[in-house]
């Protein structure tokens, strides 16, 4: 609401529910719900707080923030334009308050997002500041609850926003590993990059009441499904139908609830003894840091003779997405030996987007996962292009557990648009099917090494690359939007999908300079699609470089790594950058 509203448009409100005129004061003091028609509506994350936490308890955690704009995104506007208009209408500096409170005298960590603020978006901010409230959680063995309201991961700041779904998840898997509880909240909307990580891979999810969430946004669905969709679909009951959250519970009883679960897992329970906390180390410097996990050289793109030549983005993409160009089964043809598919989630699919098995690489033993789309367009139905399902992301689940149990490590090939955007997909728990895969990844006792081979489409994609090291073919893209959604949000029209292409840093060198990806695989000087077998020559030679020193390493170092690998994006991306500079 501007300054020059009239008077009496800061008196009363209209209900987006029932249309309703309500008196704003009344509404205030029904926290914002309709009396009407029982309209939940958007609360700002001051206020949230306010009616969720015992008077006087509140100590907002420091909001420090790491540099804003890591890939000097531009679309019609600025980015760093875009950011300040956020802070001016909100008066917050990110999309996110975090705060340590007690809720019916039990503490916890609570960090909650706004969606006033660029639609409660993930950037590397929002990350970092969310990374360091649950690592406040740990400090003070206390329960972390997180509160959200998303869109999804921030496009502006590309493939590093899909970074925080990682950093974050591993942050949790941290509170799991010591027993602290996690609980996330879901409010109104929660979309995309936080619904497939932190909003669903904690150990109980509440939905507020009239709460819509999913991986796959409304639009999206109706567009690639070309149909209605089913009455109540995403909202809060429904999820609670499908099994997707604990339970459906109204504002005026958030608080209520919220205490009475602290108080049944807190320290003082039965046969639990308290204690005290544990002393976290500070992170080492940045440098110090990138230097234990990857050489120098590594983070930085080959240069002078013999480099790969700097091509368009959108030439990329398209290359990227070339029917001709080597699939999961075509390198496990090629690259590996003696491979046994294994198939099913257990749970009562198996998704055709996902190939997996054990096989031999160089006469080691493996466990290779991998997107499968296809060469002809009814291999590409028949793998739903590659597009994989709940079941599917279950699948790799099942497969990566079984290799840490087996000692095997894992190798996995991703190339996906994107996970399904469809309606069964969503009922089956897409989000937290995603989100499960991410986090367990970041506590996998083994070897991981992945390699983006065609499209890294957003959270399908990183579902299958948490890893030790990630390789990337030299025409591959890995991205956290394709450049037509992109286009189609930030810009005019779709039209400008090779504008966005550029903006959002997603090929090979522009992904090593930014340290999200640690090498790149040179493919043959025409593209891989021309030579299959020379392609899959060299991606068997970096295969066996990347993987045999991660051999040696003993799985609690691999795993530790693995954490600061991902740790880094977050509050050091600054240094990442002027590094690579
Ligand atoms: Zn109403």
């Amino acid at each position: 609401m501007t300054a020059t509203a009239p008077r009496e448009e800061r008196l009363w409100s209209r209900c987006a529910g029932c249309a309703s005129l309500l008196y704003r004061k009344r509404l205030r003091r029904n926290l914002d719900v309709c009396p009407e028609c029982g309209e939940h509506a958007r609360l700002a994350a001051p206020e949230r707080l306010r009616q969720l936490v015992d008077p006087g308890s509140l100590r907002p955690l420091p909001a420090q923030l790491p540099e804003a704009d890591p890939i000097d995104f531009v679309d019609v506007l600025p980015y760093p334009h875009r950011l300040s208009a956020a802070r001016a209408s909100t008066g917050l500096a990110e999309a996110v308050v975090c705060a340590t409170a007690t809720i019916g005298g039990h503490p916890a960590v609570l960090a909650v997002m706004d969606f006033r603020f660029l639609g409660g978006s993930l950037g590397c901010a929002v990350g970092e500041l969310i990374t360091r409230a649950a690592e406040r959680a740990l400090d003070d063995r206390i329960p972390l609850i997180l509160i959200t309201a998303s869109g999804g991961a921030r496009m502006q700041e590309g493939a590093l926003s899909l970074m925080q779904m990682a950093t974050i998840s591993q942050a949790i898997a941290a509170l799991r590993e010591a027993g602290l509880l996690t609980v996330s909240v879901l409010t109104d909307p929660t979309y995309g990059g936080v619904a497939a990580s932190f909003a669903t891979n904690t150990d109980l999810v509440l939905a507020e009441s009239g709460a819509r969430m999913g991986f796959a946004g409304p639009r999206v669905i109706r567009q690639v499904t070309g149909r209605a969709l089913p009455e109540g679909f995403q909202s809060a009951d429904v999820l609670l139908r499908h099994g997707q959250v604990d339970m459906v519970v109204q504002r005026r009883s958030l608080r209520g609830r919220l205490g009475a679960l602290l108080a049944a897992t807190g320290p003082a329970r039965a046969g639990r003894p308290a204690r005290p906390p544990v002393p976290r180390q500070e992170p080492a410097p940045l440098r110090e840091r990138l230097a234990e996990v990857a050489p120098a050289a590594a983070v930085t793109p080959p240069t002078g003779p013999g480099a790969p030549a700097v091509r368009d983005a959108w030439d990329t993409v398209r290359m990227a997405r070339h029917p001709g160009r080597p699939t999961t089964l075509d390198y496990l043809d090629l690259v590996f030996d003696g491979f046994v598919e294994l198939h099913g989630d257990r749970l009562g699919g198996d998704c055709p987007a996902i190939v997996g098995g054990v096989a031999r690489l160089a006469d080691r033993h493996v466990m290779v996962i991998g997107h499968q789309k296809g060469h002809t367009t009814a291999e590409l139905v028949a793998r739903n292009f590659g597009m994989a399902s709940p079941a599917g992301h279950r699948k790799a689940l099942r497969l990566m557990r079984l290799a840490a149990r087996l000692g095997l490590p894992v190798v996995t090939l991703v190339d996906t648009p994107g996970a399904d955007p469809g309606v069964s997909a969503e009922e089956q728990g897409q989000a937290a099917a995603i989100a499960e895969n991410i986090l367990t990844l970041t506590v996998l006792p083994t070897p991981v090494l992945a390699v983006i081979t065609g499209e890294g489409g957003s959270g399908g994609a990183l579902a299958l690359a948490v890893a030790d090291r990630v390789l990337m073919l030299e025409n591959a893209v890995y991205s956290v939007i394709s450049p037509e959604g992109c286009a189609a949000i930030l810009w005019p029209d779709r039209s400008a999908a090779p504008q966005a292409a550029r903006a959002l840093r997603l090929t090979a060198p522009d992904l090593c300079r930014l340290g999200v990806v640690d090498e790149i695989v040179p493919e043959p000087p025409t593209a891989a699609h021309d030579d299959p077998a020379e392609t899959a020559h060299r991606l068997r030679a970096a295969l066996l470089t990347n993987l045999l020193p991660l051999l040696d390493v003993p799985p609690a170092m691999l795993v530790r790594l693995r954490r600061q690998r991902f740790r880094r994006f977050g509050s050091a991306r600054a240094g990442v950058r002027a590094g690579a500079r």
